[in-house]
This record gives C-alpha cells, structure tokens and sequence, in this order.
C-alpha cells in the first residue's frame, strides 16, 4: 500500500515550522488516541500514521531526508537501498544516506546557523540512457578554502584579531530606539566578534581563498530531471569553525532523440508501414537495453499504443521498472511508381465496393458527419 505523505498526515505544509508540527501532532494524538477510542480501527490507524510522521518531520535530518528522497530517505527497511553496490572513495548516494543519519551537525538546525558555509548548487547535465543506468562523472566546482598563509583567521601571519571594541566580542550590539532598546548585528566587525587590524596579504582578511575542487559523484540509477543529490558538507566552508554548507547537485536530463520519460515510463513513436499495419507482422523496436520485436495485428490503426512491459525505468527511489509505450504512426507511401499506383487503384476500387466493412474509423466518421448536420437548423 502507498503510504501517504507526511505532511498530509500531519495537515502542514512543507514549510511548517518545528512548532506547528509539534501542534498539530499533538491536536491528532488526542483526537485519535486509543484510549478515547476504543475498539476503533480506523483511529488507531490514524493515530500510528501520525505518530509515524511526527517521529520523521519533528527530527531536522530525518525531515530534510524525508524532503528529498520521500518515504525511502527515511524508511529503515530501504536504507540507501537506492544506491546500489556502490564502493569506498567517492561522495555517492550512500553517502548522503549516512550523511543525513549521521548527524554530523550534532544539533543540526539550531545554533550559530549564521556561521554555517553556503551551500552550492551544480547543475548536472546527463543523457537519458545515463540517468536510467547511473554514472559516475568527475565535476569541478569552484570553492573557497582556508587560507593557508593564516590559517584562516584572516589576520596577517604574526598578528593576531583583536576583540573588537564596540561589542567587546559579542558580535551584537543594544541600540536605543525611542522606548526600545533592539539588538543589531555590531556595525565594526559585522557579527564576528573580532577586528582584524593587520589583515593577511593573501586573503585579504576573509581568511578564505578561491580555489576549485574536484568531486567525484555518483548519479543513482533512475533519477529523473530536477532530482537533486546532496553532497553532505562539500559547500562552502564555514566561518569562525563553523561547519561547511552543502553542495547540491541538481540533475537535468538532456532530450532524447527516440524516448520521453513520464515518470517510470518512456514513449516512443514508431513509423509503421501501411501493409504491416493493413496485413499484421512483426515491428523491431528499440529499448534502451537492445531491441524488442513487436507483434503487430492484423487492421492496427495509427495512434495505436504498444505496451512493452518493464522496458521503461526503474525509479531511483525503488518500485518496480516502468514500461515503454510505443505509438505507431501509419506511413503513407510516397514517390509511387506507375505500377504502384495502379496496384493501390485496384485496390481502392476493391475497397469502395467493399465499403464500411473495411473502414472501422471512416464509417463511425461518416455516421459523426450525418448527426452533425441533422442536428443542425438551416
Ligand atoms: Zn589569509
Ligand atoms: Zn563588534
């Protein structure tokens, strides 16, 4: 059975904040708790749900698995299922699983956010065949790292920062505001703390420099366009010892010359000739692992769609493989020579005598046109 989605369950929205889900738990835990229902089914199902969704959205990595990977970032029994028997070395889909229950953050969302590195988005552009397989591919993003002529902290090599004097190293200041007093990030050393006097040659006191790294990431078998794939802590770095942002790497598939995916499926369309179609036989079509050969009745129309089962793509998140669906477009001939124009002739003398008989699409056409206009007053 499909489970339902969390935030349904819950009656929040995606952006709900830790204290709505909290209340929103609690208004459905007393509403549906088995003691005040007793021998009710449908409550304690309701109330397990609930219990279920709480459990993942009140945990801040468990929630932002949840965001990306749905009930498979954060059903047990998948565990980084969708990666596959990928090895050691590379930041690949395992890794962002054990990234996201690691909790490498400790407290993860709360606390000095403000110190925490940017996170990086890479767009990624890959072919059908490879988003259907999986690869891995070498990417190369700019980064800033920690300057090494100081280490980082900005301050020229045999200087040290100095607290800064306006908020004496808290980093914020009180401000009279009429009645009020407010605090406001400290306008001299802009939140940090401290005052860099001397600063380094080679930073110039940011305690960063520009550089670019060199990832190597795994693309899961199956993602589809605007799938993104966390790389746990390889965004920017942090400031002042805070932990570094997180590099996203967003999947767009390039167009396919034969295929369109729709989710697990993919469509193609097949020009068909007009006596297989009219006389049946076989069709060779192409899959993305080989060709398929297609039996084709006997009177196929055009638009005609074949279902070639489990030839689609298998979704990164699991499930069973989609199919292909191939549509059939009867192809006219052209450039006839004499001789088969006179063939198609006789033919077409044949048929006219034949009449709706041979024309499944044409009589019911016929019959539409006639309604047509006996329904209409001249
Ligand atoms: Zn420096
Ligand atoms: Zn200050």
């Amino acid at each position: 059975m499909a489970k339902r989605d969390y935030y349904d369950i819950l009656g929040v929205s995606q952006n709900a904040s830790e204290s709505d889900i909290k209340k929103a738990y609690r208004r459905l835990a007393m509403k549906y708790h088995p003691d005040r229902n007793p021998g009710d089914t449908e409550a304690e199902t309701r109330f397990k749900e609930a219990k279920e969704a709480y459990e993942v959205l009140s945990d801040a990595q468990k929630r932002s698995a949840y965001d990306q990977f749905g009930h498979a970032g954060v059903d047990p029994s998948m565990g980084g299922g969708g990666a596959g028997g990928f090895g050691q070395g590379g930041a690949d889909f395992s890794d962002i699983f054990s990234d996201v229950f690691g909790d490498i953050f400790g407290g993860g969302r709360g606390g000095s956010r403000a110190f925490r590195g940017a996170d990086l988005r890479y767009r990624m552009e890959v072919s059908l065949e490879e988003a259907v397989q999986g690869v891995e591919r070498e990417i190369r993003i700019p980064t800033q790292v920690k300057c090494k002529a100081c280490e980082g902290s900005g301050a020229a090599p045999g200087s040290t920062p100095q607290t800064c004097p306006t908020c004496k190293g808290h980093g914020d200041v009180r401000v009279q505001q009429g009645f009020f007093s407010i605090q406001q990030t400290c306008p001299q050393c802009s939140g940090s703390g401290q005052i860099i006097s001397d600063p380094c040659r080679e930073c110039g006191g940011r305690g960063t420099v520009a550089d670019t790294k060199t990832l190597n990431v795994r693309i899961p078998a199956g993602v589809d366009n605007g799938d993104r794939i966390r790389l746990s802590g390889e965004g920017e770095p942090g400031e002042q010892g805070g932990p570094p942002g997180d590099l996203y790497v967003e999947i767009s598939v390039r167009p396919h010359t034969i295929f369109t995916r729709e989710g697990a499926d993919l469509r193609c369309e097949i020009p068909l000739s007009v006596t297989t179609a009219a006389l049946g036989g076989e069709l060779e079509v192409p899959t993305l692992n080989g060709r398929v050969t297609l039996r084709i009745p006997a009177g196929t129309q055009s638009g005609k769609v074949f279902r070639v089962r489990g030839k689609g793509v298998k979704p990164v998140r699991g499930g069973t493989p989609g199919d292909l669906l191939c549509r059939v477009a009867v192809e006219t001939p052209v450039n006839l020579t004499k001789q088969q124009k006179k063939l198609l002739e006789e033919l077409a003398e044949t048929l006219e005598k034949g009449g709706e008989h041979h024309s499944p699409r044409g009589s019911s056409w016929v019959d539409s046109v006639k309604s047509f206009f006996e329904g209409m007053k001249f």
